[in-house]
């Protein structure tokens, strides 16, 4: 297994659990991934194609909500509102919720909304569970970069995220910058979503994500103060308590965007491997039904 996020060490403990023998290599250990900059809400953005991201997402709901029965795991269910400031329809990913309930009148400025359950996903818990749980069935996670994807394994599974880049020479696959910025907790227990924006509030333990961005083809990983003052005040307005919350830190990550999400094997003259990558801004929501999925290719 290439690479330590959400997408890799889920695949890495459904390998585990079907039998295999996993070592798990990365150049970033789970705390330092792009996986860890996630909000994390249960949510299907900038992934694609519709089809296999609903069924994908459908499989992760279920599985987060195992998880947040188990003690340690980061995973709670939290309701929450999505609101939009113009009529829709429902949204694509509908059948991959149990239950969505549409909000009567919402109210000015908003015109449509609606409700549900989605699973919350506190990455600074999740992540390292995730790798004990890996270590727990007898895999390894050792820190390495590679050029290229070792050849010297039965089968290969390249988690690398935006490193696909290099790790599969694809050059379809680009950076969606998202920043974000941690206020302390108000006493918040629902997460809220303007679709414009996007701007998300999403309540965890400890403290508030608040976001956010969605800045195409954007390399640069440092948080702009400019972004955050708007990003605050946009999440302000739709949370008002958010007035008083005291900022704690902001933080930058890459989403691995591309056309499609690559879920793939490809049997060359080293060998098989099964491609997971480019999960966009969906990487939690969709990782236990790719790894399903990557752990059957795998056979
Ligand atoms: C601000 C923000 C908010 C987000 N919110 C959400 C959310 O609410 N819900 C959601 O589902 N998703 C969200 N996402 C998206 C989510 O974070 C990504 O889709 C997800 O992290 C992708 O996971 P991954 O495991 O594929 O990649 P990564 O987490 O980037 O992990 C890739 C791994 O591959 C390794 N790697 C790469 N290249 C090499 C190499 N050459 N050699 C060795 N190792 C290598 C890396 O070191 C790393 O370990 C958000 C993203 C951002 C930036």
């Amino acid at each position: 297994m290439v690479g330590a996020g959400a997408v890799g060490l889920a695949c890495a403990v459904r390998l585990l659990e079907a039998g295999h023998r996993v070592d798990v290599v990365a150049r970033d250990l789970p705390l330092e991934t792009t996986s860890a900059v996630a909000a994390a809400i249960w949510y299907p953005f900038r992934a694609y194609p519709f089809e296999r991201v609903t069924a994908w997402s459908r499989t992760t709901y279920a599985a987060l909500e195992t998880l947040s029965r188990l003690d340690g795991t980061g995973v709670r269910m939290l309701a929450g509102t999505e609101l939009h400031r113009s009529r829709q329809a429902d949204p694509w990913w509908r059948d991959a919720v149990p239950a969505l309930t549409r909000v009567g009148s919402p109210g000015p400025p908003y015109v449509d909304a609606w409700t549900f359950v989605a699973p919350v996903v506190e990455m600074p818990t999740y992540l390292p569970w995730l790798a004990g749980r890996v270590e727990q069935l007898g895999g390894t996670l050792t820190r390495m970069a590679v050029t290229a994807l070792p050849d010297q394994a039965d089968v290969v599974v390249n988690a690398t995220g935006l490193g696909a880049r290099r790790t599969a020479d694809d050059p379809s696959l680009l950076p969606v910058r998202g920043q974000v910025v941690y206020v302390e907790q108000v006493g918040l227990d629902r997460w809220w979503l303007d679709g414009a924006g996007p701007t998300y509030v999403v309540p965890r333990s400890h403290d508030i994500v608040v976001g956010g961005t969605e800045d195409e083809g954007e390399w640069d990983r440092r948080p702009d103060p400019d972004v955050a003052k708007r990003i605050l005040a946009n999440a302000t307005a739709l949370v008002p308590p958010l007035a008083r919350a005291r900022v704690l830190g902001h933080k930058v990550g890459l989403r691995p965007a591309r056309p499609e999400v690559r879920l793939e094997a490809e049997d060359g003259a080293r060998g098989r491997v099964v491609h997971c990558y480019g999960h966009g801004g969906a990487g939690v929501t969709l990782s236990w039904g790719c790894a399903d999925e990557v752990a059957a290719l795998v056979g």
